[in-house]
């Protein structure tokens, strides 16, 4: 039952691949990226703070430099404790919570890697140390702009920063250095806003590439397993047709050689009379409710062993079973089962007085013997039971010699 459900809704699926990356997609994976990547983006930092560090007994307020520094690794470390939380967050609110946090975090960060400058900065023009410092945070600040270039507002809060605390102190300073300083740190900080611009750009166009594919990898697999079910199945059914159950009969023969096999072949009675008087129509609905009630008979019996069991449309009114299982006896008792059903079938859209009947033909299959010829003795009881005047079920070697002339 379950399974002709599903080839039936099946067979109205359209597996056409939809693709839709929105805007929300690429910011939730540009985000997992950038939190993937923040621990060895700190260690980046290492570099610039142990030069800076080097220098601080080489400039005149070493001290304070080193007090500064110590707070710029503070918070770096602070960041990377937010963003473990960020990692953590279970629900959206949580998540946007902790993002203004990191925000706010890269904002301190801003301003104290400017503020590192504070002790250097006034001997800017005489001191090679002041102004190898200078230089080092001025590319730290370069480097981290590009690191965190995928979160704009990231980026924006850090450069708001160090700009809010770098401009006063050239301005401030702007006697002892000159308008050099002032004029760069006015430009820095678009040109770097700009080139983290350009970076996210790249980055979101990749990272929506990236998910496109996914997607379309996903559709084409659903797709395909869609196009596999429908290739085995019978389209007026919806159970397996002749080839799938080929496929299923050549897997199932020999795989346990002491489980007995039996197979039923059953052939509507007359079934060109039910069209040729009652129309296509009704002759399609006959069709369908015979598998239906193969399948529900089928199924409490238990013969038919593991997952859907092989039952197929063999052919136009034919219709075939293999009992896993199931010894010929018992083959022939669910075939007896069946018949009745048949006789008993009835559709509430059929004309009245419409009986539909069945022969069967039971036949063992045994271990090594092609299917063909187990089909072939099942055929031939099948024929035995239409000459001994149809509705009936009749066994291989019943009848006179069949399975010794299929054999043969
Ligand atoms: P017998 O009792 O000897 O089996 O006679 P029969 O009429 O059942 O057998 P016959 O082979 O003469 O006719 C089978 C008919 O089944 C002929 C064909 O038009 C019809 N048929 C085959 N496939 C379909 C189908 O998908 N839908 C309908 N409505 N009819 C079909
Ligand atoms: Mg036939
Ligand atoms: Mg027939």
């Amino acid at each position: 039952m379950e399974m002709l459900a599903t080839a039936r809704s099946l067979r109205t699926a359209q597996p056409t691949p939809s693709i839709c990356v929105t805007e929300a997609d690429v910011d939730q994976l540009s985000r997992r990226n950038f939190l993937d990547h923040i621990p060895l983006s700190n260690v980046t930092n290492v570099v610039p703070f142990t030069l800076i560090a080097l220098c601080c007994s080489y400039v005149a307020q070493g001290t304070l430099l080193a007090a500064l520094l110590a707070l710029n690794i503070a918070a770096v470390f602070g960041m990377h404790l937010i963003s473990r939380r960020l990692r953590k967050a279970s629900s959206l609110a949580q998540s946007a919570f902790w993002w203004r946090v990191y925000e706010i975090a890269a904002f301190a960060s801003g301003v104290l890697w400017a503020a590192t400058m504070l002790p250097v900065i006034a001997t800017l023009g005489h001191d090679i140390a002041s102004m190898f410092v200078c230089v080092i945070i001025i590319v730290s600040v370069a480097v981290t702009s590009m690191v965190v270039a995928s979160q704009r507002r990231t980026v924006l809060s850090f450069l708001a920063g160090v700009m809010l605390c770098l401009i006063p102190q050239t301005v401030a300073y702007l006697a002892v250095i000159g308008p050099i300083p002032l004029v760069a740190t006015i430009g820095l900080g678009p040109a770097l806003v700009g080139l983290a611009h350009a970076i996210r750009k790249q980055e979101r166009l990749m990272i929506r590439t990236q998910l496109e594919n996914q997607q379309l990898a996903e559709s084409l697999t659903e797709a395909l397993a869609v196009a596999k079910l429908l290739a085995s199945r019978d389209s007026l059914t919806g159970i397996y047709n002749r080839r799938a159950f080929e496929e299923l009969a050549s897997g199932i023969s020999g795989d346990e050689p002491d489980t007995p096999l039996s197979l039923i072949l059953l052939d509507l009675d007359h079934f060109k009379s039910i069209n040729d008087r009652h129309g296509h129509g009704i002759g399609d609905s006959v069709l369908k409710e015979t598998a239906q009630l193969i399948e529900t008979t089928v199924g409490p019996f238990g013969v038919v062993g593991r997952g859907d069991g092989a039952v197929a449309r063999w052919g136009g009114e034919e219709f075939i079973l293999l009992l896993r299982g199931a010894t010929l006896e018992q083959a022939a008792h669910l075939a007896e089962t069946l018949r009745q059903g048949l006789a008993a079938l009835c559709h509430p859209q059929w004309p009245e007085g419409l009986v539909v009947t069945g022969s069967l033909g039971v036949a063992r299959w045994h271990e090594g013997m092609p299917l063909h010829l187990g089909i072939g003795l099942a055929d031939t009881a099948m024929y035995q039971a239409k000459k001994a005047g149809r509705n009936q079920v009749s066994l291989s070697g019943e009848g006179p010699d069949v399975e010794t002339a299929v054999m043969a």
